[in-house]
């Protein structure tokens, strides 16, 4: 199928492409990577009247390290830069752990990192990373009036958002319509602290029936000193699972324990039945995944 009409534009700014936006809002639509832009205009499930091609401004490319120890992925950085970067295994070995589990090569090798995230599937990897990892969003907008807010001169209005009020539900995030999601923040891991991520999917590539990402942090006498659960493709977003971390705070990380914190999930989440999985396997696959990536998480944070 071919989608409908529309006006292309390919901005070499960022000054120029959120001019765009500003003029023409809710008609436009930003194409990254096309990777699931372009086929829903096939489908025709987006009739975008404008396209706004961000592929030839250079700054929205790239991954530098922060000097706390973090890491700033800026929007355009294809998937597959960030799945072959060595800054990005160690520094956010949990991004790099998951990584080859977003689609096929050949679409990573256009789909990018803010993509992903401006989209919001729900089943998706990088959301839950993400809110796992405590990122912030950088994202800006034109001034209104135009006013010079930077040392270069554009005009320029930024604004960070916490991943915890990026994702507000179903393909929905925090974006304004005249907006532009610039760069990813993600803070450094502290110390003692171990990352893991695990997935289920019918086939190589496929989108996961139920994903799981954790990060556990010990105290120095051992015991859990903080720890995040975030599910995906079990709601309507990545879900954290709150339960998790109020069971295994303070105590010893043994098997019983995080046996103990992945029954609790079961009560926290609401998976649906779809053609792909029951909810009744949804259910399972959760149980059995919070204590994988809980387990690994703890080995990987004794390690530290
Ligand atoms: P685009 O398709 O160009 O854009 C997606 C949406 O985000 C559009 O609405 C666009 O306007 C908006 N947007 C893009 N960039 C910005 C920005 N900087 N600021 C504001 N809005 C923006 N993804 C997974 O996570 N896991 C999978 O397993 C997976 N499997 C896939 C399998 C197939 C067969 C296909 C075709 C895709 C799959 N994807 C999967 C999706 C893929 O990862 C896409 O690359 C990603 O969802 C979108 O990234 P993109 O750069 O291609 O964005």
């Amino acid at each position: 199928m071919k989608p409908p009409p529309f006006q292309y534009y390919a901005p070499k700014t960022r000054e120029e492409a959120l001019s765009l936006l500003a003029q023409h809002g809710y008609e436009a639509k930003i194409l990254a990577g096309g990777q699931s832009l372009v086929p829903s205009m096939n489908f025709r499930l987006a009739q975008p009247g404008i396209l706004i091609d961000l592929n030839g401004i250079d700054d929205l490319f790239g991954i530098h390290a922060t000097e706390d120890g973090g890491l700033r992925i800026a929007a355009m950085t294809r998937q597959r830069d960030v799945e072959r970067s060595t800054l990005v295994q160690s520094r956010a070995p949990l991004v790099y752990e998951a990584m080859p589990y977003i689609a096929h090569p050949q679409i990573r090798n256009r789909g990018t990192f803010g993509g992903s995230l401006a989209h919001a599937d729900p089943a998706a990897e990088l959301p839950a990373l993400m809110l796992a990892l405590g990122a912030q969003m950088s994202v800006e907008r034109a001034t209104d009036d135009g006013r010079r807010t930077t040392d270069d001169g554009q005009s320029i209005q930024n604004r960070i958002v916490p991943v915890e009020e990026f994702f507000l539900g179903l393909f929905t995030t925090a974006l304004e319509p005249e907006e532009m999601l610039v760069e990813m923040l993600i803070p450094p891991l502290p110390p003692r602290t171990g990352t893991a991520f695990e997935e289920v999917s019918r086939r190589t590539g496929d989108y996961a029936m139920v994903g799981a990402c954790a990060t556990v942090r010990l105290a120095e006498d051992g015991t859990v000193a903080d720890s995040k659960l975030v599910y995906f493709a079990i709601g309507e977003g990545p879900v954290l699972a709150t339960s998790v971390s109020e069971v295994l705070q303070g105590v010893a990380p043994t098997e019983e324990a995080i046996r103990a914190a992945a029954e609790a999930v079961d009560a926290e989440i609401d998976p649906d039945t779809d053609i792909h999985a029951t909810a009744a396997y949804r259910r399972h696959l959760a149980q059995v995944l919070a204590r994988r990536v809980l387990g690994r998480a703890v080995e990987r944070a004794k390690a530290e």
